[in-house]
């Protein structure tokens, strides 16, 4: 567990200091925010490292590993032009998080799916979401690994209670037009809660369930887990693809993305791993 000693974590990670703050400008923090970097980690703390650019407090690698760039009473450089309720230029008033995420990401015709940075991603790491502000149509996101998403949820708790935080925030918050980031992959609502106690009613993102692709010509899709449920829809064709909710004996619970998505069970056995 993290303790905070002189506006730096301890006991001490990974120190990757950025000239991109305000010297001589001391900051009292009301607000955490969380970020995607779009780029890998060690090219975020080198870009951060280089001065002119931006820069966070933190940086959360997909491993759970954790650098400090910039000590938590100074101000970084995240979040740009911004405003939550009265208060504006969240720089000025939060401590900002990157987290290691490619971010949202393209489907290609052949199925495979890469970011914006051409970074091929595994269909088993996709998430299918919306996001929850109008303007931001995409619709594939990385999904955020769990050693990163508790090292966060750890750090919000350990950060809100040091610095007395009034509420924890993602740029998407207080950019809305500008940002998606964290975007929806991100299980916002878990933060709040370790850091607030606050359970808000927020929808927890989609799991990255495993995509699976349909094998025989023809699979009827039931409403439950068993031959006497009642069809849902036509049957699916061959190589249908499919994500595969969870199991129940034989059966895969699963959903069917597109424009008029469907849920319902399979026979699992006659599904096999989606490779595009
Ligand atoms: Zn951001």
């Amino acid at each position: 567990m993290f303790t905070v000693t002189q506006h730096r974590l301890a006991p001490p990670v990974q120190q990757q200091p950025s000239p991109n703050f305000n010297a001589g400008r001391i900051i009292v923090p009301r607000f955490l925010v969380f970020h995607y970097t779009v780029i890998d980690f060690d090219t975020t703390l080198r870009a951060f490292g280089r001065s002119g650019g931006n820069s966070a407090h933190l940086v959360v690698a997909r491993d759970g590993r954790v650098a400090q760039c910039v000590d938590f009473n100074r101000r970084a450089w995240h979040a740009g032009e911004s405003r939550w309720q009265t208060w504006t230029d969240l720089n000025t008033h939060s401590i900002g998080i990157e987290v290691e995420n490619l971010g949202w990401l393209q489907r290609r015709a052949d199925g495979r799916f890469v970011s914006t940075t051409d970074v091929p991603v595994d269909a088993a790491d996709v998430v299918e979401a919306r996001h929850k502000n109008p303007g931001h149509p995409h619709r594939w996101w990385q999904a955020y690994s769990q050693p990163q998403l508790d090292a966060c949820a750890e750090l919000a708790a350990v950060l809100c209670a040091e610095y007395g935080l009034v509420e924890v925030l993602g740029h998407d918050d207080i950019a809305p037009t500008r940002k998606a980031d964290p975007g929806p992959a991100f299980p916002l609502t878990r933060m709040i809660a370790a850091g607030l106690g606050r359970n808000d009613p927020g929808a927890e993102p989609p799991a990255a369930g495993a995509l699976m692709r349909v094998v025989p010509t023809f699979l009827n899709l039931r409403s439950g887990p068993s031959k006497d449920n009642a069809k849902v829809g036509a049957p699916l064709p061959q190589d249908t693809w499919v994500r595969r909710l969870g199991l129940q004996g034989d059966w895969a619970q699963v959903r069917i993305e597109g424009a008029t998505p469907r849920e319902g069970f399979v026979w699992a056995a006659f599904l096999a791993p989606y490779a595009p």
